[in-house]
């Protein structure tokens, strides 16, 4: 090819950089291009910012671009070598890559818009190039945004627990719910997760005494974790986790019963959907059954009086509404409600605290799904690998940001 200067145009090259030549292999499929600069140039020292200082050598180097229509496009270069006067013979930085990655900016943008939407697998069959090399940028640009996180101004947390890594080992997520992002990730769920939290929030700008309400589940480990390492915040316990309690008390209500009354067989979903959720037809079975004298009936009618808990209109109606219950709860003479009940008791403070504090942990179940829908991309293209196993890079066992993983740019 002649003229460059179409293509110095179209890589937005500026002086000392031009366009050289430009070499088209059609059996290749491959399109070269040469940048060179200006005899006698003079550059800044990539480490003191010293002008003016003159080439000592160079290096050649290359790296992939953007394809050129169906042809894959390299640029390559000679990259001097500068001689500063106060910090020695040094490699400058040229302005297309950044320093140490064989793609330009423009590639690994392409990448990074891409792999949010596709398994990393996949975008590496599509520009025909190893998934490592792929996974090298992923974890460049996830680094650099957990890097510029900033935690200052965090109150409001939401703390759970994810499964990992085919449900043997567990992920807990924290999360900002005021800005419904995800600060931290670490594996394990015990009270060390919280930990390293706090010192991952102190390292972005938060403070542990600053996080004023915290949403959890009933875990044990969870609320030591937040009594030693959160001083200051008051526990709101997870609705969706406390209704799950007392649904589990019923289904153990109804496995029990189900061997005496064969009527019972396969109504489990009939107990434990919401309304809204029943089939005309499990709403049938529903209805018939509630009529006959059911111990699992019984403990259907404590679940749903549970879980007006939640459109009490007050604080001071919440409080008497979760007595009353306790107290129903707690005389029905089936063991499993009245263990749930216990556990209730036990967290009372922490249940009511919603009617103050308003906050769920909804918005993990959200991201959780997305967590999912990450790792089965990771695994679409190596269920066998560890690294190509997570989205998420590990360092020391924490991982980076995870919106910032699945959510590049
Ligand atoms: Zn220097």
């Amino acid at each position: 090819m002649r003229d460059t200067s179409l293509l110095q145009q179209a890589l937005g090259l500026t002086p000392p950089w031009t366009v050289s030549r430009a070499d088209f292999d059609p059996e290749a499929q491959r399109l070269d291009i040469q940048i060179d600069f200006a005899p006698g140039s003079r550059f800044a020292c990539p480490t003191c910012g010293a002008a003016d200082c003159p080439a000592h050598d160079t290096e050649r180097m290359s790296w992939r671009h953007l394809n050129f229509f169906q042809h894959q496009a390299y640029l390559n270069a000679r990259v001097p070598r500068v001689r500063c006067e106060q910090c020695g013979v040094k490699t400058i930085g040229v302005p297309w890559a950044r320093p140490g990655s064989g793609f330009t900016l423009l590639f690994e943008a392409m990448l990074m818009t891409m792999i949010p939407a596709m398994p990393v697998a996949a975008v590496a069959r599509m520009v025909g190039e190893h998934d490592t090399r792929l996974w090298r940028v992923v974890h460049h640009y996830v680094d650099q945004a957990r890097a510029r996180t900033d935690a200052s101004g965090v109150t409001q947390l939401a703390i759970d627990e994810t499964a990992a890594r085919g449900g043997r080992d567990y992920i807990t997520l924290f999360v900002d719910i005021e800005k419904a992002r995800v600060l931290f990730a670490t594996d394990g769920k015990d009270a060390k997760t919280v930990a390293a939290f706090a010192d991952d929030l102190t390292a972005h700008g938060g403070d542990p005494a600053a996080i004023a309400e915290v949403c959890i589940d009933m875990s044990a480990a969870f609320i030591k974790g937040v009594g030693e390492h959160l001083p200051e915040a008051t526990i709101t316990f997870d609705k969706f986790h406390a209704v799950k309690i007392i649904n589990g008390a019923v289904d153990q209500v109804r496995r029990e019963e189900v061997k005496s009354r064969p009527e019972l067989k396969q109504s489990r979903y009939v107990w434990l959907k919401n309304e809204t959720n029943l089939s005309s037809g499990q709403r049938q079975t529903r209805d018939s059954l509630a009529k006959s004298n059911l111990k699992t009936a019984r403990a259907y009618q404590i679940r749903l009086a549970f879980q007006d808990l939640y459109d009490q209109p007050s604080a001071e109606a919440a409080a008497d509404h979760l007595k009353r219950w306790y107290f129903w709860a707690t005389h029905s003479r089936l063991e499993p409600m009245i263990d749930a009940a216990h556990t209730v008791k036990r967290h009372w403070d922490g249940m009511l605290r919603w009617f103050t504090s308003n906050i769920a942990n909804g918005l993990i179940e959200g991201i959780n799904s997305l967590v999912q829908a990450a790792k089965a991309k990771a695994r679409g293209y190596r269920a066998d690998s560890d690294e190509g196993g997570h989205l998420f890079r590990s360092h020391g066992g924490h991982h980076s940001d995870l919106k910032a993983a699945t959510l590049p740019i």
